[in-house]
């Protein structure tokens, strides 16, 4: 057994008597122990939270902590990196390529936090309002919550610590519980290299049920920040009266390729796109709706590229595809395809399973009623379907309970704008994959997807509420 790794609540390193495991994906070896964290340990984290609102971060100091994290991320690249590769078999240039993504974050919401202002109000619009001065002011909401997925276990972290701080809310945070030690050594930096007070961010592990429950459902916690899947996101929601809550939950990603499409970048675009870290994002490109002139010179192009990825061991540089998050969410993606060809669907390439690897998959001739359709499959596959009009793609691509990013490749304005308008969806993308977001973006989704926007700039404004001050002259 290893040595537990602490978790910090204020200035305090927590240990606890029985720790939580946390093995490798890929070969299940012990990566280290963390602790089981109680509601008692939740209660003290909320409580050092409150304390600190009471001695506030001026937003200067508060930008100072935020460059110097995009900083100290940036230098601990490499380390923070093997740590994701390792936790959450996320392939090694992957995970380099997620913290270097996590500097943008932190430098982002290092603007935000020097910029964050109110607005004046024309208080003398209006008659009985003359001699009035009228303004608002942008104030911390207080405690917030965060708790995040497995699937970027580092950035999606910093993308709720970062505006938190901008904002000027004090955090507690509950990782998930297979990949919790990113954020923990995230932690640990803020505090030792950048100058982060203690009791601004403290960090509870621990299952959903157990640490997740008490956190969401405290008097004391004022703004609840949740990125994972719907079930959880919607029970969260009904639990936390009164409270703030950004919910970031699913997706099944569709991309159209239309006629005047250009289908070899799509192809290019695609390879990456369903099958980086083993197609576990929630943007991961699903469901290819594909002009039926060019189904069969896409499908060639693209089994070409995903037959050649490399699958394995996440640590290799080699590796493009590593395994999925656990045996469990193997079995669910591989009798998926099970369903699908049982159901008529044709394999390209892929659909074999080697232990806790499963091969990069296409399907061709998904039907809008199976699993890879209707559902998402948070795996290394894709799904293809001819259409003969745009009509019947726009339609196939809205047929969906999410709505988080949708993708359409054309060479026709009308075709674009009638992407822009009818793609009900958080973002709509052309000429690119649906998978493509960077740190500073707006982010978010409807439906099933959830009921915020990411990126600092709004996160910001979720976790401040406007004061309205009048003054008589
Ligand atoms: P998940 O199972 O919903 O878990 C997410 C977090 O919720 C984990 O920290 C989990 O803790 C915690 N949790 C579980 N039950 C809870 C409860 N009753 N109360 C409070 N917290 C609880 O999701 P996941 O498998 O980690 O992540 C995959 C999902 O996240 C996918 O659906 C994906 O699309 C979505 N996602 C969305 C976005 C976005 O921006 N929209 C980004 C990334 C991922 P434990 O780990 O201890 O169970």
């Amino acid at each position: 057994m290893t040595d537990q790794q602490p978790v910090r609540i204020g200035s305090e390193e927590i240990t606890t008597v029985e720790g939580r495991e946390v093995r490798a994906p890929y070969d299940d070896h012990l990566i280290a122990t963390v602790p089981s964290c109680t509601t008692e340990h939740v209660e003290r984290a909320i409580a050092i939270a409150k304390a600190v609102l009471a001695d506030p971060l001026p937003p200067w100091r508060r930008a100072e902590i935020l460059d110097a994290a995009a900083v100290a991320v940036a230098a601990h690249r490499d380390e923070l990196a093997a740590i994701i590769a390792e936790e959450a078999a996320k392939p090694i240039r992957t995970a380099r390529t997620e913290a270097e993504r996590s500097v943008i974050t932190f430098q982002s919401a290092a603007a935000e936090t020097r910029l964050l202002a109110g607005e004046m109000v024309p208080m003398d619009a209006a008659q009985p309002g003359e001699g009035k001065l009228g303004f608002t002011l942008r104030v911390p909401r207080g405690v917030v919550a965060a708790i995040s997925p497995f699937n970027f276990p580092l950035n999606l972290v910093a993308h709720k610590l970062a505006p938190a701080l901008a904002a000027g809310c004090p955090v507690v945070l509950k990782p998930a519980s297979q990949t919790p030690l990113s954020a923990i050594r995230l932690h640990e930096i803020l505090m030792d290299e950048c100058g982060l007070p203690p009791g601004w961010i403290n960090i509870v592990t621990g299952s959903g049920g157990t640490v997740g429950d008490p956190l969401v459902t405290h008097p004391d916690v004022d703004v609840v920040t949740f990125t994972g899947s719907p079930g959880v996101g919607w029970s969260i929601a009904e639990k936390a009266f009164r409270k703030k809550v950004g919910l970031e939950l699913g997706n099944n990603a569709p991309l159209i390729i239309d006629a005047s499409g250009d289908w070899e970048t799509a192809a290019q675009k695609v390879a990456v796109a369903g099958f980086s870290h083993a197609g576990q994002s929630c943007i991961s490109t699903q469901r290819i709706y594909v002009h039926r002139s060019l189904l069969d010179d896409f499908t060639a192009a693209l089994a070409e590229r995903v037959g050649a990825l490399r699958v394995g061991d996440p640590l290799d540089e080699a590796t493009d595809v590593s395994s999925l998050i656990s045996q469990a969410e193997t079995d669910r993606v591989e009798g998926w395809i099970g369903e699908a060809v049982g159901a008529g669907a044709s394999l390209v390439v892929g659909g074999q399973r080697h232990d806790r690897l499963l091969d990069p998959t296409i399907l061709t001739g998904i039907e809008p009623d199976m699993e890879v359709s209707r559902s998402e499959v948070f795996g290394p596959l894709v799904g293809l379907a001819g259409f003969d009009s745009l009509d019947d793609a726009l339609a196939l691509a809205n047929d969906t309970d999410y709505g988080l990013q949708a993708a359409l490749f054309t060479t026709e304005l009308d075709g674009a704008l009638r992407a822009a308008h009818e793609l009900d969806f958080g973002g709509v993308l052309v000429n690119e994959v649906p998978t493509f977001r960077t740190d500073q973006m707006p982010y978010g989704g409807v439906r099933d997807s959830g009921n915020t926007k990411e990126g600092p700039h709004w996160a910001v404004r979720e976790m401040t509420r406007e004061r309205l001050v009048v003054i008589q002259r």
